[in-house]
């Protein structure tokens, strides 16, 4: 079932920026980031992955820009990249000022190692001149040591104090063009850190848990801040930041936005239920499969791989496509109605072809188009297992009543 973005908090309002072509801020789609892993040199493999990125869900790409050999990459990389292109800057102010040569959309630039205000203003009349936007991209793990100090540790108010100070420079030379981060790799500290940055700052804000790790624990860290916040009205891009292939870094961020039903869906979301007793079939092998077969094919639904046909078309109607196992059959169902029975070894393949039509013809066709007899024979095998089940398959009425008998015989 597709989850309203109306149903979350209302999104704080921010003014908006433009990264190159990709609006930030002031109502814009909540875009999603990631990070090139390649030397941003090596311009044929920084572009690949820059492409693979962008078509796994990355709307803006950051590369790092360390060195006079990745400024004269970014010159070759941002004109024939399909997305915008974010220089990412630490110590050196210079490579700020080289990348803003080679033509990158933005930059993002840390204050905890970038500390010189006369540098920093450098790069922010630079920056207006050429109209690229800044990142303010404050970091837990290199705060400021003065700010550390005075703050008593890496808290909420320290990391929102560096970006204040930076927006000072930055308002010293009438530049605004600006979003602002302020990531921890504690989950707690970055939330509470974000909500104070939201209520100081109406600039965008970038939401990221930095230094999250490798999936499956990185993943959760990134979907618990970033989820808490965007369900909040908090937050204009986000980025994972995980210890894997960045692709999975911007497959996370398009699924989570979708999942809040933030962003319409561009891809598959496939649902399975958790199996049980009653299930007619390995659900994880089945689902598993499906997904391999249709994961690549981009098609914008939501299909659902149920275990039995006795409960799963009904908790899976709200599915574009479903198919449900039972009595050696597949039970393929549109919108929670049986539209055809098939042989139980031809369900993933049912399935995918179910979904290529649906997603071509669309749905009432796909309806109009049902098997007539599909229906009945759904119901009488959905019958045939309630009956073989009982409607008790865990005999959990049959244990209440054992019980019950053993405390009335034991009073
Ligand atoms: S759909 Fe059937 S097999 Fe799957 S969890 Fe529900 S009852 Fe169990």
């Amino acid at each position: 079932m597709e989850l309203s973005g109306n149903l979350l908090s209302a999104r704080r309002p921010t003014r908006q920026i433009h990264v190159g072509s990709v609006a930030v801020g002031g109502g814009a789609p909540i875009s999603v980031q990631s990070m090139t892993t390649t030397k941003t040199a090596d311009v044929e493999g920084t572009l690949a992955q820059v492409y693979e990125l962008a078509a796994a869900g990355a709307d803006i790409v950051r590369c790092t820009c360390n060195d006079e050999p990745a400024a004269e990459g970014l010159a070759q990389i941002v004109p024939r990249s399909p997305v915008p292109i974010v220089a990412d800057i630490h110590f050196h102010h210079k490579m700020a000022l080289a990348a803003l040569d080679a033509g990158v959309h933005g930059l993002r630039l840390n204050p905890g190692n970038l500390r010189k205000e006369a540098e920093i203003k450098t790069v922010a009349r630079e920056a207006k001149d050429r109209g690229v936007p800044i990142r303010i991209g404050v970091n837990a793990g290199s705060l400021d040591k003065e700010l550390y100090e005075r703050h008593g540790g890496v808290t909420p108010e320290a990391l929102v104090a560096s970006a204040q100070r930076e927006l000072a420079y930055f308002a010293d030379v009438g530049f605004e063009d600006v979003k602002i981060s302020v990531k921890a790799s504690s989950v707690a500290l970055m939330i509470a850190a974000y909500r104070l940055a939201s209520q100081t700052f109406d600039h965008p804000l970038h939401l990221g848990v930095t230094e999250a790790g490798p999936p499956p624990a990185g993943l959760l860290k990134g979907t618990a801040g970033i989820g808490t916040l965007l369900a909040e009205g908090i937050g204009d891009t986000i980025r994972y930041s995980l210890t894997a292939d960045p692709v999975e870094e911007a497959r996370a961020g398009r699924q989570l936005l979708e999942s809040l039903g933030l962003r319409e869906r561009k891809g598959l979301d496939l649902i399975a239920c958790p199996s049980c007793g009653r299930a007619q079939v390995d659900v994880i092998a089945v689902a598993q499969a499906a997904q391999a077969a249709l994961e690549h094919r981009n098609l914008p639904i939501q299909v659902a791989v149920m275990g039995c046909v006795v409960n799963g078309p009904g908790e899976a109607r709200g599915a574009d496509l479903g198919i449900a196992a039972g009595k050696e059959k597949g039970h393929l169902f549109i919108r929670g109605e049986i539209v055809r029975v098939v042989p139980e070894a031809e369900m993933v393949d049912s399935l995918v072809a179910e979904a290529e039509r649906l997603v071509a013809e669309g749905v009432e066709a796909r309806l109009a188009a049902a098997d007539k007899s599909a229906a009945a024979e759904a119901e009488a095998d959905r019958r045939a297992l309630l009956e073989e089940g009982g409607s008790d398959p865990n005999a959990s009425k049959t244990r209440i009543e054992m019980i019950r008998r053993r405390v009335e015989d034991d009073s």
